[in-house]
């Protein structure tokens, strides 16, 4: 095989890995990492970056470790922790016993940080936070010399070791890199290494009060682990020659750091600052709402880690920031439901059908079809009897042009079974329709007639004594602007949520075949859309989430581009 042709067809990432490989670069290792921040749960952007770190990592026998950036007390939780571990894990992916904590290295990163004291390229900085911003300058403008930059190397390594040791308030000093106030990079104008903060850490308790800044911090937890190839989002890009500077001064492994675009959603926010209001105020029902683009929230709402990988396989990495269209991730869902997904019979809005010239205690189990996109899952028996429901939009009683479905006088067909006929519409006091009375063609068993006519529409349906009761939610994007972000003045993201995102239809009947579903269950109820069943369902109260509608908007973009 031609290598030059087939590392062109790989993304930009994988083609410097690639040529790492061939040069001998790691000597032959290919190491990357996922480091998740423990203040909060995972979404569909951080499965771009699982699938991308991960993925390479597999592809080239190299490894992936799992690695928590727990480096701020105050933002981060247990909880936290348990859920991400559980997310990775679902999306197929395995860092075997490699999992690590960065707080495990705050030792070896105060000892790094004495070591850039002792070469003079660290100082102990008694500017407050303001301070700091205003001697930094802007990006037109140099920043000033701190008074405090020229300390000797005996006063920084005295003033740090009781920093650590607890004896100044919070914000009362830094430490600081001492690199060029008027570097045209903010980011190398002395940057802060450490700042004191008396707070307890998840892992470390009040072991320390001082804590590392992301920057200090983040290379020496890759340089740690011998990673190989440091990936991260593109705002990183101006980080990188500090990253550079903190590991060429250590002198330590040093990993190649590579930035990409991070994933944005249409009708969705990514941060894990706005999930969070939505959470804490109540907007959703905790991170794993159906709603929320996390990894928790979709494995409720039905969506398989299979159709995620795919998703995240198609939008590939680049460059450029963008935002996707969240009909493509709905797009991947669909098509591997459809693969998968046992066909079943449920109606969410019942309307009665009494079959007149059925026999009331006569039952018969009908044979209906598993999954017509997969043979081997066979068939099951469904039971038909005098009394059924039927969807009520699936009847009018003056019908439009272009409704072909059931209305008085009209013969549809019920899949799997009969051909029936509308004869009478009953009503409440309110004029609403309450049943309908029809007859069936015995002769049509199965669905077909056999003198050839032909019907316009062939309904779904349960058997009303044998149907069971559930309630299903329905669910539309969690914001109605494409851009949750565009807002009017003085209004916030919270202003576009779509109060309508959310319905619950709690008398729904299902067909018995239904009885035992367990959690997690998924299904398509015909007609209806793809199902999946709540965490929350018991034997005694059935709940399912609508994972997706049958309808593709995505399909028809790519039909009407393909046509082009
Ligand atoms: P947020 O801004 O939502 O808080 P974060 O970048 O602070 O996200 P981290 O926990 O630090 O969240 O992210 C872990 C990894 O996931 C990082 O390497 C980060 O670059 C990556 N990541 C986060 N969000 C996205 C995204 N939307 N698309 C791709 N990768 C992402
Ligand atoms: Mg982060």
């Amino acid at each position: 095989m031609d290598t030059s042709d087939s590392t062109a067809k790989l993304d930009f990432i994988r083609q410097i890995v690639a040529e790492d490989l061939k040069t001998n670069k790691w000597g032959g290792r290919v190491h990357t990492r996922f480091p998740p921040e423990p203040n909060g749960f995972l979404h569909i952007g951080h499965a771009k970056a699982i699938c991308l770190n991960f993925g390479i990592a597999a592809e080239n026998n190299g490894l992936c470790n799992l690695r928590f950036d727990d480096t701020n007390p105050i933002k981060e939780e247990a909880e936290y922790i348990d859920a991400i571990i559980e997310d990775v894990r679902w999306l197929g992916f395995d860092w075997q016993d490699r999992l690590y904590y960065a707080s495990d290295y705050f030792e070896q990163m105060y000892q790094y940080a004495v070591q850039l004291i002792k070469k003079g390229n660290a100082y102990v900085c008694d500017l407050n936070a303001e301070q700091i911003r205003e001697y930094r300058g802007t990006l037109t403008t140099p920043g000033k010399n701190s008074p405090y930059r020229n300390r000797s190397v005996e006063e920084n390594l005295d003033l740090f070791e009781r920093m650590r040791a607890g004896e100044f308030p919070d914000g009362s000093r830094t430490l600081r890199a001492k690199i060029d106030m008027a570097s045209p990079n903010l980011n190398m104008r002395d940057p802060v290494m450490y700042r004191i903060l008396h707070a307890t850490h998840h892992r470390t308790d009040d072991k320390w009060c001082i804590y590392p800044t992301y920057d200090w911090a983040h290379g020496l937890e890759d340089s740690i682990e011998k990673i190989t190839h440091s990936i991260c989002t593109l705002e990183f890009e101006n980080h990188r020659p500090l990253y550079d500077w903190f590991l060429d001064q250590l002198g330590v492994h040093h990993p190649q750091q590579i930035e990409f675009a991070r994933l944005n959603l249409s009708y969705t926010v990514m941060s894990k600052r706005k999930l969070q209001q939505l959470v804490q105020e109540a907007k959703v029902n905790g991170w794993d709402d159906p709603r929320m683009p996390t990894i928790s929230g979709m494995r409720r709402r039905g969506y398989s880690p299979e159709s995620i990988r795919e998703f995240c396989r198609r939008i590939g990495v680049n460059k450029f920031n963008s935002t996707v269209d969240i009909a493509l991730l709905e797009h991947c869902v669909r098509q591997d439901l459809n693969k998968r997904s046992p066909r079943v019979m449920a109606v969410l809005r019942p309307l009665k059908v009494i079959i007149d010239n059925y026999r009331k205690e006569k039952v018969e189990e009908l044979e209906a079809v598993n999954n017509p996109e997969d043979p081997s899952a066979g068939t099951r028996k469904v039971p038909f009897s005098q009394e059924l429901y039927i969807e009520r939009d699936d009847f009018m009683e003056e019908p439009p042009k272009k409704f072909y479905r059931l209305a008085p006088g009209r013969e549809v067909r019920l899949r799997y079974a009969y051909f029936i006929t509308c004869n009478n519409v009953i009503k409440n006091a309110d004029g609403q329709v309450i049943e309908l009375h029809c007859t069936y063609d015995p002769a049509t068993r199965g669905g077909d007639a056999p003198d050839g006519r032909k019907v316009k529409a062939t309904l779904h349906w349960v058997s009303a004594h044998h149907a069971i009761e559930a309630e299903v939610r329905l669910y539309d994007h969690l914001f109605t602007k494409e851009n949750p972000d565009d807002v009017e003045q003085g209004n916030d993201f919270k202003s576009n949520l779509n109060p309508n995102s959310l319905e619950t239809l709690v008398s729904c009947r299902v067909e018995p075949s239904l009885a035992g579903a367990t959690p997690g269950s998924r299904y398509q109820f015909e007609r209806l859309g793809y199902f999946c069943t709540d965490p929350d369902s018991s034997a005694g109260k059935l709940i399912f989430n609508r994972t997706v509608t049958l309808r593709d908007p995505w399909a028809k973009i790519q039909k009407a581009q393909q046509n082009r």
